[in-house]
């Protein structure tokens, strides 16, 4: 425990000092963020919600393999209206930005926070469905309309928010995707161009030398721009 202020090694997900492990529900979070959540979980479980994260802490290999999938084909793309990308097609720079569309860089990653978690409702999944985390999940007539209408109205008194809400951000808009604000906004701040680049210079990173090249503006468009709380 480290009062808020993550290492270099925690905000880039090299490190899990920061984390702690809850059982139930099974996820992994930041150690000031067990309480706020389960607080939130209970208002939920109190209308009906049985509110849990699909992804909680992730750190940087997982994110590392999310990322390579991605820039070499192996894992499906989708470009920001859900539709099929083809990779072979795309230059190393657009291949890039088709992933950040979705998937954060290694060492970008809210995730590694432990303060970001994608939520659903595990009451509201039918029976033999295989969760996507789509816009249409989360529309008014999705599986998770219900839960998104309810985060709207009371994530905030929590401290949670959601920063990708397609206003400024680069990422496409996560409906799923909250963030506890007064840690993960300090957090935010602390990553810095200078931080992820040192993450990433050692690492196999597919396309590394691209995205080094356009460092600062990545971290621009997709980290230092959220949308705020
Ligand atoms: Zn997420």
């Amino acid at each position: 425990m480290n009062d808020g202020e993550l290492t270099t090694q925690e905000l880039t997900g090299q490190a899990r000092t920061h984390i702690a492990d809850v059982a139930e529900p099974d996820c992994a979070l930041h150690a000031d963020v067990v309480a706020p959540f389960l607080n939130l979980r209970r208002a939920a479980l109190a209308d009906g919600i049985d509110l849990v994260p699909l992804s909680s802490f992730r750190d940087f290999s997982r994110q590392l393999t999310i990322w390579n999938g991605k820039f070499s084909g192996e894992r499906p793309m989708v470009d920001a209206e859900g539709g099929a990308i083809e990779v072979d097609a795309l230059s190393e720079s657009e291949r890039i930005d088709a992933i950040l569309t979705w998937s954060a860089l290694p060492g970008a990653s809210r995730h590694h926070w432990g303060t970001d978690i994608d939520l659903i409702d595990r009451n509201a999944v039918p029976p033999g469905y295989r969760i996507q985390l789509t816009q249409e999940e989360f529309a008014a007539a999705g599986p998770f309309g219900p839960l998104a209408a309810w985060l709207e109205s009371h994530a905030a008194r929590f401290g949670f928010f959601r920063p990708f809400r397609g206003a400024t951000s680069g990422v496409a808009p996560e409906p799923w995707h909250f963030s506890f604000a007064p840690i993960a906004e300090f957090a935010r701040r602390r990553l810095t161009p200078a931080v992820l680049r040192e993450a990433l210079e050692s690492a196999p990173l597919l396309g590394k030398e691209g995205v080094l090249e356009r460092l600062d503006e990545l971290h621009a468009r997709y980290v230092a721009a959220i949308d705020l709380p």
